[in-house]
């Protein structure tokens, strides 16, 4: 397996468990996204898509199962791996933006790099760069509250991205967006994917969404349902093996009911 394939394994995250407000946002997942997919987790509000993305990115603890990344399970990581992935594994945008509305666009970018041990010049020079390539470097001074929605969302993925991670996890990041706005971001999350070949793992409710992923799960009540492949990125073997494991699913199946057939007899 590589460095950066993402295995979720029967997980499941219940809050209030065993109490009379208990719910089950998320009930035994179980999915591998392999570097350089498109995921995208589609489904109605409230059906566990921010629970399942949060997980991934090691800011949700699982009640049940396993995120690892690479060879590492998240649980296992110390804490100080944990906020090295949170920092430098994974970029994260959101539907809310959650920019820091006192710090310039140019701050708002390089803020994750702020803690790095560096020469200020290369982390502004970086945030530039990715300024100038989302077509808004002539923001660099304006402040968050100045910005049109459309340009909020381009300066929050090059803060994403300010730190090169593989991954990057996209919660509804169009939901606030008019339509054209919401193209450009879409259209450039695609390009982070198909130039960059980041990883790519969008959570979203509109079906309009869904043509630009690589890999569709259809979620509802908290579970994936299922899977939809549109264009299959992952490794030969694992495709392999995913149709083996589906196979003997099948042998399994037919000697069940072979079994129930004789002893009906
Ligand atoms: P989605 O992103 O698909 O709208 P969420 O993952 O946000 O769904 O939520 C899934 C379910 O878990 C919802 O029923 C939601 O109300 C519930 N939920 C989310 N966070 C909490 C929490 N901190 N405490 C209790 N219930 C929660
Ligand atoms: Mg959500």
């Amino acid at each position: 397996m590589s460095d950066s394939t993402i295995r979720v394994q029967n997980l499941s995250v219940i809050y209030n468990q065993g109490k009379q407000n208990e719910v089950r946002s998320l009930q035994e997942a179980d999915f591998t996204i392999y570097p350089g997919e498109y995921v995208i987790f589609f489904g109605p509000s409230g059906c566990g898509k921010s629970t399942l993305l949060y997980s991934v990115a090691s800011l949700q603890s699982p009640t049940i199962g396993d995120v690892s990344v690479g060879e590492k399970s998240i649980s296992m990581m110390t804490k100080k791996e944990k906020y090295a992935y949170r920092r430098m594994g994974v970029g994260m945008v959101f539907q809310a933006f959650y920019l820091i509305s006192s710090m310039n666009v140019l701050d708002n970018v390089c803020l994750p790099r702020v803690f790095l041990n560096e020469d200020k010049r290369v982390r502004r020079e970086a945030g530039r760069q990715l300024l100038r390539r989302f077509g808004i470097e002539g923001q660099a001074d304006k402040y968050p509250g100045q910005l049109s929605g459309g340009q909020k969302q381009r300066v929050a993925i090059a803060r994403a991205l300010v730190n090169n991670p593989e991954f990057i996890l996209a919660d509804e990041p169009v939901g606030n967006l008019d339509s054209e706005s919401a193209q450009t971001v879409l259209g450039i999350l695609k390009e982070l994917n198909e130039r960059d070949k980041k990883t790519i793992i969008l959570v979203t409710h509109d079906p309009n969404h869904l043509a630009y992923g690589d890999r569709i799960f259809h979620m509802k009540d908290g579970r994936v349902l299922r899977e939809e492949i549109r264009k299959d990125k992952r490794p030969p073997e694992a495709v392999r093996a995913n149709e083996e494991s589906e196979e003997s699913d099948h042998t399994q199946y037919m000697v069940l009911s072979l079994k129930s057939l004789f002893i009906s007899i």
